[in-house]
């Protein structure tokens, strides 16, 4: 079950929330810690101005809420609050309150027992779940993963606490965005969502219902992901979750923020992983774990998709495939093509050889000249350093912009003002948060075919769905951006 945190001031903007998102979710939680003052009052009448069951809760601040009244006020509005007609309360495993226990038994509202553990996820994790679970309570602990250690254990939970069958483990911050996606696989019967930033990592009751259908995880369901570092900005969970779901694949695309890879390749067994897109910087750090690579692969040493194979890791490079299908239907075998590449690291590598392997001649342009100079002679290519722009102005047929100058949320930054173009160039720009970048609008301004950093990653995401699914990306599908 979706659960929908309802962090209002009052009962009245609670309502707006909850109407907003009703058809996301299945369950509802009031947080009464974020009601002003004059509202709590109202608290008992909520449950019946909604269709779904409740969870009440008042949270301490010591445990991540905004209560702010003293303890005794605290217990005090909670046992009020219970004859309302709450289907759950959340009280947490030090409060000993037999006559607010009693209560809720009277009005038939199931106990939360929950324990937040804020700093990182403790080792006897299972021994706490089972403790709050001995009272006959639904136990719920919170944890804040640092590792993808920290993940593999939460993971775990589903297995080793099977025999506890109603039960919420989630991991909070941007390591533990993944316990709430999956939540299933933790084992947990709900995951909360909301529209406000109540916990970190929380996602939108949008996100994870329409975009994850993280409800409709089971055990058949394939897992995909991405592993990076950060991960967060990436937008290939908007290609691959809306094309599962466009061919009827019972699969999910999650976002992991991996500290490493060693770790990341061992939770995948755990979750039993199908595949996964790798970007920065883990492009390289993956190939030691591949048993086998296409030749792009080998040449490039860059891996931006591994997948799983009968009993091995098969690794694959769709951005070098991806740039191809855009840019080649210019390739001209009769003429003596030149392309400029600006920048050196790991997106223009499998451009430089993409265009090298087509027999194109390849200017690299580098802030640095020391990278430049080891790309250029591992492709065979020239280069150069940006401040020597001005020298290509007008010599090339294609020109790429690989480097991050120019991204948000520095839009006005563009990595090689002196190198002017004459119309006649097709430029690809790679970045795409902004979609019009300084670099691209001085292109289109001139008259020059462009191409835009998402169709770069629409077109390698689209392969990499190939690789995932078996499947083409369905020709109807849009990408939710
Ligand atoms: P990377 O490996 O870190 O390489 C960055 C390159 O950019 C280096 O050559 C670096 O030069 C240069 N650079 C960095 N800041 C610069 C600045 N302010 N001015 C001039 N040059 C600068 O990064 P990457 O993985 O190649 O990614 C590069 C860009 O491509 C990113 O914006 C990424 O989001 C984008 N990308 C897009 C796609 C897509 O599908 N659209 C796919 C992959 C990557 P030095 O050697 O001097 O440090």
């Amino acid at each position: 079950m979706l659960c929908l945190t309802l962090t209002g001031k009052t009962i009245e903007e609670n309502l707006a929330d909850f109407w907003k998102n009703r058809s996301y979710v299945e369950l509802a939680e009031l947080r009464i810690d974020y009601l002003s003052p004059e509202e709590i009052k109202m608290v008992k009448t909520f449950p019946n101005l909604v269709d779904l069951p409740v969870i009440l809760t008042c949270r301490r601040q010591s445990d991540g809420g905004h209560c702010s009244f003293s303890e005794k006020k605290r217990i005090s509005y909670l046992m009020e609050a219970v004859s309302g007609g709450f289907a759950y309360i959340d009280i947490e495993d030090d409060i000993k309150r037999p006559e607010l226990e009693a209560e809720c038994h009277n009005y038939n509202v199931q106990i939360i027992r929950s324990h937040h553990f804020l700093d990182g996820v403790p080792l006897d994790l299972y021994n706490r779940v089972s403790k709050l679970a001995s009272k006959g309570d639904i136990p719920k602990v919170v944890v804040n993963p640092q590792s993808i250690s920290d993940l593999i254990l939460i993971f775990n939970a589903e297995k080793e606490l099977s025999s506890i069958r109603k039960k919420i483990i989630i991991g909070i911050g941007d390591m533990g965005i993944p316990t709430r996606i999956l939540y299933k696989r933790t084992g947990s019967f709900l995951s909360f969502c909301s529209e406000s930033t109540v916990s970190p990592g929380m996602l939108t009751p949008w996100s994870l219902s329409e975009l994850y259908r993280a409800d409709k995880v089971n055990a058949q369901t394939h897992i995909f992901g991405v592993i990076g570092n950060p991960v967060y900005h990436s937008v290939s969970p908007q290609i691959h979750n809306p094309g599962f779901k466009a061919i009827r694949f019972n699969a999910i695309y999650v976002p992991f923020l991996v500290d490493s890879v060693r770790s990341f390749f061992k939770l995948a067994e755990v979750l039993r992983i199908h595949g996964f897109s790798v970007t920065s910087p883990f492009k390289t750090d993956v190939l030691p774990y591949l048993g086998k690579g296409t030749r792009e692969v080998k040449f490039t040493g860059s891996c931006n998709t591994v997948v799983r194979t009968n009993s091995l890791w098969k690794g694959v490079n769709t951005d070098y495939h991806g740039f191809l299908s855009l840019a080649s239907p210019f390739f001209n075998a009769e003429a003596k093509q030149t392309a400029i590449v600006i920048g050196a690291g790991g997106a223009a590598n499998s451009i430089v050889w993409a265009f090298r392997n087509q027999g194109i001649k390849v200017i690299i342009l580098n802030r640095s000249e020391e990278r430049a100079k080891r790309l250029a002679s591992e492709t065979m290519s020239s280069y150069d350093t940006l401040g020597h722009a001005d020298k290509y102005s007008g010599i090339a047929d294609f020109v790429v912009q690989a480097t991050p100058a120019g991204m948000n949320p520095h839009p006005e930054e563009d990595p090689a003002p002196l190198l002017q173009f004459t119309g006649k160039e097709i430029v690809f720009e790679l970045i795409y948060k902004p979609g019009m970048t300084h670099f691209l609008s001085r292109a289109n301004s001139a008259g020059c075919r462009i191409f835009f950093g998402i169709d770069l990653l629409i077109a390698q995401g689209k392969l990499q769905f190939q690789e995932f699914t078996g499947y083409h990306y369905p020709p109807n599908c849009k990408p939710v951006f």
